[in-house]
């Protein structure tokens, strides 16, 4: 492995994926700084999650607005996690729900969805959390919108370290969130010394640090790089030398390819064309979302400039 974290290894080996660092790309998410940790140009997915945004810690002054106006999604779930902050979720389901610290928000998109994600008026002051999106397999891609929000997601201990399971199965633990393909997310707190969890060798896994700092296969993780496992693991060891937060995503390798644009997730170009047509000609596909705030309206895609 090179300094700067490229593997040169045989990825169809069977022995465990030597571990890949990447960086995280800087974005800007109503005005929040996000690290986006994925997509990144060598890697679109983990399992089937396609989307990793860290957002914070940033500190909101009284009065300013980090408001997300309306826009749409296809073929995707949201999954918002708050480590501290709020934000008001509201869709074109008609849902309205305040997202608290340690409160799941899932939204499946089917063929369309539209929420906005709004600045409640009470927040800590700080705003720190992640946005991640799952990719929906096509069994369900086309299939109705949904929302679902969870309080009491299954914690445990282990050695060192608590764990919040966000989606899926780990440590003999399942939350109750609904989940298309076969995939975990989890929010690990390391207290500081070495955490060893096993992993499913059929699912590759990935990790970012929220807060801190992780050791993993001799590499520090740092907030702002994913670190990308594999498959083929049947344990991680991590070791933080005090409190650390991280989130482990993982899953079955998604073996469609999705094509991603804007807030889109599909698999061709002309999918994508058509939900975008769909928003900017307000196509019944996106229902209204009851919010005061301006929707945000995109220009076309780079492939369909030249026709318009
Ligand atoms: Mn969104």
């Amino acid at each position: 492995m090179s300094e700067n974290g490229n593997v040169t290894n045989d990825e169809e080996s069977s022995a465990p994926h030597a571990l890949e660092v990447t960086p995280s790309r800087d974005a800007k998410v109503g005005g929040l700084s996000v690290r986006r940790a994925l997509p990144t140009r060598g890697r679109r997915t983990v399992g089937a999650w396609c989307f990793v945004d860290h957002m914070g810690p940033e500190s909101i002054a009284p009065g300013r607005s980090f408001d997300v106006a309306p826009h749409p999604h296809i073929g995707l779930q949201t999954v918002t996690w708050l480590f501290r902050g709020a934000y008001l979720h509201r869709d074109s389901l008609g849902s309205e729900q305040l997202i608290r610290a340690g409160e799941l928000n899932l939204m499946t998109s089917g063929r369309g969805v539209a929420h906005s994600e709004e600045n409640p008026g009470r927040t800590s002051g700080v705003m720190h959390g992640v946005q991640l999106w799952v990719a929906l397999p096509s069994t369900s891609r086309e299939g109705a919108a949904a929302f679902e929000h969870l309080t009491g997601l299954p914690r445990l201990d282990l050695e060192n370290a608590s764990a919040t399971v966000l989606v899926g199965s780990f440590a003999a633990q399942e939350s109750k969130a609904r989940h298309d393909t076969e995939h975990v997310g989890v929010e690990l707190d390391l207290h500081g010394g070495g955490t060893a969890f096993a992993l499913v060798p059929s699912y590759e896994y990935a990790i970012i640090v929220a807060d801190g700092k992780v050791l993993l296969d001799g590499h520090v993780i740092t907030p702002g790089q994913l670190g990308y496992m594999g498959a083929g693991r049947d344990e991680c060891v991590l070791e933080s030398r005090g409190p650390s937060r991280a989130m482990l995503v993982g899953g079955e390798p998604f073996e469609e390819k999705p094509f991603m644009w804007w807030n889109f997730v599909a698999r061709t170009q002309d999918e994508i064309s058509d939900a975008w047509r769909a928003w900017t000609m307000r196509d019944e596909r996106f229902a209204a979302v009851a919010s005061t705030l301006d929707r945000i309206n995109v220009a076309a895609p780079p492939w369909l400039t030249s026709t318009l």
